[in-house]
């Protein structure tokens, strides 16, 4: 832990806010001098107290290292990657897994003829949202808990694992044994209630970074679910809306930070990163490149009748293609 004292900060002010430091830190060790303050203390010590020591006159900011943030996801206990496996699949060192499916499960016979063909294709996880978070409360909401009736017979029926969004720890009892990777979309990172129930069970997760969220505010959300016990979290970057671009913009960089600085899975959503169906095949391609452990894409059999996210799903043929190219690149990388 950094901290930043105030510039010009009289001598005798500076040596009275070490020791006022020190005392929050009695098995830690307090360097520095009139410019700033090093701690060398144990991570959660350091996060728990780093807001009361920037509330004191004189500190300009504290900067916390990711591993202090979050020392289960980041630190040196995390060092070590794993697979998380969802079903029969890995994802983690060493695999690249595909998580393809419509937007949203419409109804379960075109799910189950979409799901047979993607599995034949290539696909390894199925995905379909039921309960479906948007902004406008004008549009398709999903088709609710039928759904996972619809979810659990396809997934029966073609022997593929199925990844689903949860937006609300009340549909968990419901969609737990039949859902195998939960999802927790864009907005719901910040859904802190959500991110403590799923720490407290054991399912994989997926967790998709928030609007706008910063590596640490992602990694941070990562953190709740793996302080509660649950370490099988696999983190997916989404791309964040941009004011000067027609659709989203994908953070490939993001990404790289993550495979960096964690040892979870890293997925990229070639979907709603990107917008448009015409960005998909180009970003997917790079997803793979980057060393990505899988990508999320969706497909509909007629993207054009797609009740949600139509104009950014691709069909099969197209789904395909993604599949082929990504195997060669990877060979490639
Ligand atoms: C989705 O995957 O269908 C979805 C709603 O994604 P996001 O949370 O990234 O918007
Ligand atoms: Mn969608």
């Amino acid at each position: 832990m950094i901290i930043v004292l105030r510039r010009g900060l009289a001598r005798g002010r500076a040596a009275a806010l070490r020791r006022r430091v020190r005392r929050f830190f009695p098995e830690g060790c307090v360097t520095g001098d009139g410019e700033s303050l090093h701690v060398a203390a144990p991570a959660s010590m350091a996060a728990a107290n780093a807001p009361r020591i920037e509330a004191l006159v004189g500190v300009e900011r504290v900067d916390l290292s990711l591993s202090e943030s979050c020392p289960r996801v980041c630190g040196r206990a995390a060092q070590r990657r794993a697979c998380v496996q969802v079903g029969n699949v890995p994802f983690g060192p060493g695999h690249y897994a595909i998580i393809a499916g419509p937007c949203a499960v419409e109804d379960a016979e075109s799910y189950l003829r979409l799901a047979r063909s993607l599995k034949a294709a290539g696909a390894h996880v199925l995905r379909g949202a039921v309960f479906k978070p948007r902004s406008s409360p004008y549009t398709f909401q999903g088709v609710g808990l039928q759904g996972l009736r619809a979810i659990s017979e396809v997934k029966t029926r073609v022997q593929l694992p199925v990844a689903t969004e949860i937006t609300d720890p009340r549909q968990l009892p419901q969609a737990l044994g039949i859902v195998d990777l939960v999802q927790v979309g864009a907005r719901n990172m910040r859904n802190y209630e959500l991110l403590k129930e799923l720490g407290s069970l054991d399912v994989p997760v997926m967790l998709k970074r928030g609007q706008h969220a910063s590596l640490c505010e992602w990694l941070l959300s990562a953190e709740y679910i793996l302080k509660g016990g649950n370490r099988r979290v696999i983190l997916c970057e989404r791309g964040d809306a941009a004011a000067t671009h027609a659709g989203p913009v994908i953070d490939l960089n993001m990404a790289v930070s993550a495979l960096q600085n964690t040892a979870l899975p890293v997925i990229v959503d070639v979907s709603h990163g990107t917008g448009r169906r015409s960005h998909v095949l180009p970003i997917a391609r790079a997803a793979a490149a980057i060393g990505a452990h899988g990508i999320m894409v969706e497909v509909h059999l007629r993207p054009e009748a797609s009740l949600v996210d139509g104009k950014q799903s691709i069909d099969l043929a197209e789904f395909r293609r993604l599949v082929r190219e990504g195997e060669a690149i990877r060979k490639a990388c």
